[in-house]
């Protein structure tokens, strides 16, 4: 942190945030330059409140050098980090292979999420989601079939052998969902429920973090950094799209986070085309993109039956239209150094 005194400064109000400094188990080393002083201040700024050094008198501006969060930032990390989902190689994050996640919003039933599983792994998607609680806006939208749901989409994992991707809504769930899922899903509704973050950072399976719809990088990163500094280094993070005034798509999916993120933070980041547009037509394109401009992976919806699906069937693509998809996916990563062949393929090879 580096306090910048106002040119008109005394020095009794320089020894008075240095003794502030010294006060929060840092250290000062002043700076006298010729218009004004400024106080390097020395060692873990993260757990001081820079507001009590702005408010002191003679103290023009003070400035964070130091990122506020400490395990999720880039730091010392060459690469990105990989984390597996599931076992046997098939689905890794942060390496060269870009793996897709695809399968409904919702499990609705245990045929259907099984019919839903065989057509991912058709398709050569490498994981399968389902939400078996659902975040729901309205208290009286369908809210999904809670334990039930979770057994169904096991069962489904073990039919085809896909691992599953599935969201934790309360912290006294995470203990269930960890036993029966082989990656949490925190939504974007919950990425600041710091008690939940947490309870995630508590237990071993890997977490695919959403981003808050109205969090800014830092806020996200910061959320991250509960689940890791709660002792699970496991940290997929996923954009879904922000608000935005933007109105021709349910959200606007910022596809800039990509190589941003990558600059700030160890941790690969998938994108999830499907909630970032809201409009099935747009996803294929969106996943494309996101694939170009360096994704660690992608989150899919995908409904065998999208007009008839229990939740956003407008944003699901069709087996059809996933199998295309993947096919395009695997030629655009190989332009940009990466993989993403159908699972079928990698598995047959
Ligand atoms: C979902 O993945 O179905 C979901 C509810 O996502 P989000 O939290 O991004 O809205
Ligand atoms: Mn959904």
């Amino acid at each position: 942190m580096i306090v910048v005194m106002r040119p008109d400064a005394t020095e009794p109000q320089v020894a008075h945030v240095t003794n502030l400094i010294r006060e929060m188990g840092l250290k000062d080393h002043p700076i006298v330059g010729t218009d004004l002083t400024v106080v390097a201040v020395v060692g873990d700024e993260r757990k001081v409140d820079g507001g009590v050094l702005e408010r002191a008198p003679g103290v023009d501006k003070v400035m964070k050098v130091l990122a506020p969060y400490k395990m999720a930032a880039k730091t010392d990390h060459e690469s990105t980090t990989q984390i597996e989902v599931g076992t046997g190689g098939g689905c890794v994050f942060g390496g060269t292979q870009v793996p897709v996640i695809a399968g409904p919003c919702s499990v609705e039933g245990e045929k259907e999420i099984l019919v839903a599983a065989e057509a991912v792994k058709a398709a050569g998607a490498h994981a399968l989601r389902g939400g078996a609680f659902k975040p729901r806006t309205t208290p009286y939208a369908c809210q999904g079939h809670g334990e039930d749901g979770r057994k169904m989409l096991a069962a489904a994992r073990d039919a085809t052998g896909l691992p599953i991707v599935t969201e934790v809504l309360t912290p006294s769930d995470v203990a269930l969902v960890s036993k029966y899922a082989d990656c949490l899903q925190i939504g974007t509704r919950n990425s600041q429920n710091f008690k939940l973050l947490e309870a995630c950072g508590d237990q071993p399976k890997p977490v695919l973090m959403k981003r808050g719809m109205s969090m800014t990088l830092d806020e996200y990163l910061q959320a991250a950094e509960y689940i890791l500094a709660a002792g699970n280094g496991n940290v997929i993070l996923c954009e879904r799209g922000i608000r935005t005034f933007e109105d021709h798509t349910r959200n606007t999916l910022s596809l800039s986070v990509v190589p941003e993120l990558h600059e700030r933070t160890h941790l690969p980041i998938v994108i999830d085309p499907s909630h970032g547009t809201g409009k099935a037509h747009l996803v294929p394109a969106m996943a494309k993109a996101a694939i170009a401009a360096g994704c660690d992976g992608l989150a899919i919806e995908m409904h065998v039956d999208p007009e008839h699906a229990m939740t956003d069937g407008a944003q699901s693509i069709t087996p059809a239209v996933l199998t295309e998809l993947m096919e395009q996916l695997a030629r655009i990563a190989v332009a940009v150094d990466r993989s993403c062949e159908p699972l079928s393929r990698t598995v047959s090879a």
